[in-house]
């Protein structure tokens, strides 16, 4: 073993904690002395936060500042939040002795892997206060092992960032290593950070190694994408899922942290932060950090809602994902109570229609072009589930539908409740088919239409529905006339048709009258038609008695149009099809082509 002190480096002398390197510090310290490298520590910061790097705050005690994340990295288990699953069954492993040689820690940044594998390197290292203690699920934080891990600089626990040595050859260090005993500690243990991240040589080269490790030998791997590990490689190892960190679980640990740090926040403000941490506590506690210094800065020091609100942004992407997730999701209650929710938190509706439209954009960009530009791992993940769920047809009329809603709510006086509307109606829309989809249901629904009948309404506006039965048959006799002269006459049919209204009609004797602003006097030419047309001898007269004459065919037929028209549009289906289509018109497909006629016109 006398290469291992040039193989780790000369052991680096204990300091108070507060001036102890960084974690960061000493894991470079560890891989640069691992790889021969001369150079010293680098201060680098690995995974930086979303949010840009807190300003460090000036410690009250004028000792170096350490960012929140380092300082409260968990150093049990009990401490590890939102993993219990894990914890516990790590826990029976190592009552029972059923370790494995490898462990494989995986889930999204900042969930607690490299907090985990430290862990477990203390756990199985661990000899308690008095120095005889076993491998436990309980380590005691106070023996020499359990001390120098936490700090990161255990001879035989060994870090290694694969993103940055991806190589076989850095690999064969290790594989040369693993050969010798650890030095102090009962077992030799290997973290290696973003395993995925090693080449495909570099694997090859550890499957040996893993396949036949020594007894006192310990893999411990994490990695965020663990579909790009070989099989081989995971065929090898216990694998744990890290969780991601529940919204509540984060804003109750940060909470802890502020009353550890004695600074005063507020529950909305912790809320806000861990709803945008997004399941990571790293990112969480990266944000509380910069919200604990914007705070100092504006000398009150307590943390507040107002305070985290503009320091995250206004729209807030978290809380835009679940107002659209309810608008497409069909819940109504729920955009109220999101719309509310942002109303509350000083968010314009105007903003609201805006970052709604974005997100549109967004999911059918993914769709064409995938998630890349995701700011996170919990955006991308939304973004390609609904790029999957909605057609593009049905992005591009929310798209039309929400853009019409912010114009109106920018014109609108009062823009909540604009803003309410509008996205319940986009909500109500995405609800319904596609155009095609929802042609099929309309004829599903004309075949079978009992809501139409039973809702025509009869009445004064319209005097054919009103009129007695004998009118009805007169009616009948009547069009049946004037299609008979239509066929020898058209221009006399249509005429007839049109303004011709009715006063008496029996076999061969017609009393009209003229609809009003109707020049010349037909009455030669209808008494040609008819005989023409229908045959027999005709007396017509004409009558100025409009009160008592028949409406004109082409006045009954109008006139039953809009009452269907209005029955129609009573219709929840149609109703919901103007919602879908707010610049809708509802044309009378007979106007256009009577051979075409669907089987679902409202003259079937
Ligand atoms: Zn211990």
């Amino acid at each position: 073993m006398v290469d291992s002190t040039d193989m780790f480096g000369a052991p680096i002398e204990d300091e108070p904690e507060d001036e102890s390197p960084s974690a960061a510090e000493l894991e470079a310290a560890g891989q640069a002395s691992m790889f021969g490298d001369p150079a010293p520590a680098v201060r680098e910061e690995r995974a930086p936060p979303p949010v840009a790097a807190p300003a460090p705050a000036p410690a009250p005690s004028g000792q170096p500042y350490r960012v929140l994340a380092r300082k409260y990295r968990p150093q049990t288990f009990a401490e590890l939040i939102g993993q219990d699953a894990m914890v516990q069954t790590l826990g029976n492993a190592i009552r029972r002795g059923r370790l494995a040689h490898a462990f494989l820690m995986t889930g999204v940044r900042g969930v607690g892997k490299t907090s985990t594998a430290r862990l477990i390197a203390k756990a199985l290292n661990c000899v308690g206060p008095d120095g005889q203690g076993g491998p436990t699920i309980d380590p005691c934080g106070q023996c020499e092992p359990c001390v120098a891990i936490a700090e990161g600089r255990h001879i035989d626990v060994i870090e290694m960032d694969a993103a940055s040595h991806t190589g076989v050859d850095d690999v064969r260090e290790i594989i040369e290593a693993v050969r010798y005993a650890a030095v102090s500690a009962r077992y030799k243990i290997y973290i290696i950070d973003e395993v995925h991240m090693l080449s495909r040589n570099a694997f090859n080269a550890l499957l040996k190694t893993l396949e036949e490790p020594p007894a006192h030998v310990k893999f411990l791997f994490a990695t965020t994408e663990v579909d790009k590990l070989p099989v081989t490689v995971l065929s090898r190892c216990q694998r744990f899922d890290l969780r991601r960190i529940q919204t509540p679980v984060l804003a109750a640990h940060f909470g802890k942290v502020c009353e550890a740090e004695e600074v005063q926040a507020e529950d909305e403000a912790l809320a806000m932060i861990a709803a945008a941490a997004e399941g990571s506590v790293r990112d969480g506690l990266s944000i509380l950090d910069q919200a604990i210094s914007h705070a100092d800065m504006a000398g009150g020091g307590a943390v507040t809602a107002e305070q985290v609100r503009e320091m995250l942004g206004l729209a807030d992407k978290t809380m835009q994902r679940r107002l659209f997730s309810a608008v497409i999701g069909g819940k109504g209650d729920g955009v109220l109570d999101e719309v509310a929710s942002q109303f509350a938190l000083g968010i314009e509706p105007t903003a609201m229609m805006r970052a709604q439209l974005d997100l549109v954009h967004k999911v059918t960009v993914t769709q064409i072009a995938g998630a890349a530009d995701a700011r996170s791992a919990e955006e991308r993940e939304a973004l390609e589930g609904w790029a999957k769920k909605l057609g593009a047809g049905a992005l591009h009329r929310l798209w039309q539908l929400l853009l019409k809603g912010y114009e109106e709510v920018r014109a609108a006086p009062d823009p909540l409740v604009a803003a309410q509307m509008a996205l319940l109606r986009v909500m109500h829309a995405a609800d319904l088919p596609d155009p095609g989809g929802l042609i099929k249901q309309l004829e599903a629904f004309a075949a079978n239409p009992p809501a139409m009948q039973a809702a025509a309404p009869g009445g004064g506006a319209a005097p054919a529905a009103a009129a007695p039965p004998s009118a009805e048959a007169i009616t009948r006799q009547w069009a049946q006339l004037v299609e008979q002269v239509e066929q020898v006459s058209p221009l006399i049919g249509s005429a007839m048709r049109l303004s011709v209204r009715v006063v008496s009609l029996t076999p061969g004797h017609l009393v009209y009258a003229l609809a009003p602003g109707i020049p010349g006097d037909p009455t030669a030419d209808m008494r040609r038609g008819l005989e023409g047309g229908v045959g027999g001898s005709w007396r017509v007269e004409r009558s100025a008695d409009l009160a008592s004459a028949m409406p004109s065919l082409e006045e009954a037929r109008a006139a039953a149009a809009a009452r269907d028209d209005a029955a129609l549009r009573e219709d929840p289906l149609v109703r919901a099809a103007f919602a879908a289509f707010p610049g809708a018109e509802m044309i009378d497909e007979s106007a256009i082509s009577a051979e075409t006629r669907k089987p679902w016109s409202k003259r079937a």
